[in-house]
């Protein structure tokens, strides 16, 4: 099968990739065409999965469609943006159909759970690699940045903290646990749910916001030094899950929360008018800290102690002492 037929047949011909919202041209030319309503502006992100460094080469194709587009849809959360499509850019060591059908599958799945329309691509031959490029759009002015936050707002996050980082040991074949445990830790591994939603709601409330990916304490640096704030969390405050605590227990549980990766919930601040009327919505809200006047993040336990950890989450390219 050739390049021009595998696109047709796996990515062209898929239900997502037929247009939708705001799509005014979709694959098929040597560009794609969005139409933006008047007063808003286009929220872009790109993100770029590599075998064997963001997923293990082996792993489930279906899962890795997915997953390797809700990764790219939650940076659209956490901007606050109305999801309307993205390219998928493709590098393939050789073409298996077998492959292909289940990640097309699985991306198709995670395109439509988000609404988001696949509008054009590349598709090239090396070592396995996927860049999703997503694209959304945001009432001018009312993007939800990381630059916002002032002292005395409250600092939120969406959802239990530390599961895809539970699972990581489990995706790698390192352990193994019972199914009760391992589950709900997989499908949030392979499956993260994009809090589109919730961050929508967040437009005009919010001060600062983005997604966790590097763990909660190294993502809250990147918000206190874009608004010149200092961040603290309280340790007792953080939402864990019962398989997390089943698999590691509570200390563990709290480790992965802190300083694991991959989690793709919304960390926010919030001026405190704000939180009721959210939690009367019904919105997955958890207050684990507050802003102040400072630089900075730290950790703080239930006497009010500094217990602030050295490390900090994951990072590529870091410098080795
Ligand atoms: P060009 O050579 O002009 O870059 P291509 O031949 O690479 O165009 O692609 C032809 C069309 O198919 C384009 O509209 C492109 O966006 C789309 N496309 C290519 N690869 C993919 C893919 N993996 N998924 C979705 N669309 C793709
Ligand atoms: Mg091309």
């Amino acid at each position: 099968m050739g390049e021009f037929e595998l696109i047709s047949h796996y990515f062209a011909a898929a239900p997502c990739a037929q247009g939708g919202e705001g799509v005014g041209l979709g694959i098929g030319d040597d560009c794609a065409l969005l139409n933006l309503p008047a007063g808003e502006q286009l929220a872009i992100s790109t993100d770029t999965l590599v075998a064997g460094v963001h997923f293990p080469a082996l792993c489930e194709p279906l899962l890795l469609g997915q997953r390797s587009l809700a990764v790219a849809a939650s940076d659209l959360a956490a901007m606050g943006a109305t999801p309307i499509g993205f390219t998928l850019a493709l590098t393939l060591p050789e073409v298996g159909s077998r492959w292909l059908q289940a990640y097309a599958e699985g991306l198709d799945r995670m395109a439509r759970h988000c609404g988001l329309s696949l509008i054009g691509g590349d598709t090239t031959r090396g070592p396995l690699s996927i860049t999703m490029t997503v694209f959304g759009r945001v009432p001018a002015g009312q993007a939800l940045l990381r630059s916002g936050a002032r002292a005395g707002d409250l600092l939120c996050v969406g959802g239990d903290l530390g599961n895809a980082a539970g699972a990581l040991p489990l995706v790698l074949g390192e352990r193994t646990a019972a199914a009760a445990l391992a589950e709900p830790l997989l499908a949030h591994y392979w499956s993260p749910s994009p809090q589109l939603a919730l961050g929508q709601a967040l437009r005009g409330k919010a001060s600062a916001a983005l997604d966790i990916s590097d763990g909660l304490l190294a993502d809250c640096g990147h918000i206190a030094k874009a608004s010149k704030v200092a961040l603290q969390v309280d340790l007792d405050e953080l939402p864990l899950s019962s398989a997390l605590q089943g698999l590691l227990g509570l200390e563990g549980a709290r480790q992965a929360a802190l300083s694991g990766g991959d989690d793709y919930v919304l960390a926010f601040t919030l001026p405190p008018q704000h939180l009721s009327s959210l939690q009367q919505d019904g919105w997955p809200l958890h207050v684990v800290g507050r802003v102040l006047e400072g630089q900075g993040v730290s950790l703080h336990d239930r006497q009010g102690q500094d217990i602030t950890p050295a490390v900090r989450g994951y990072q590529h390219f870091r410098e080795t002492p």
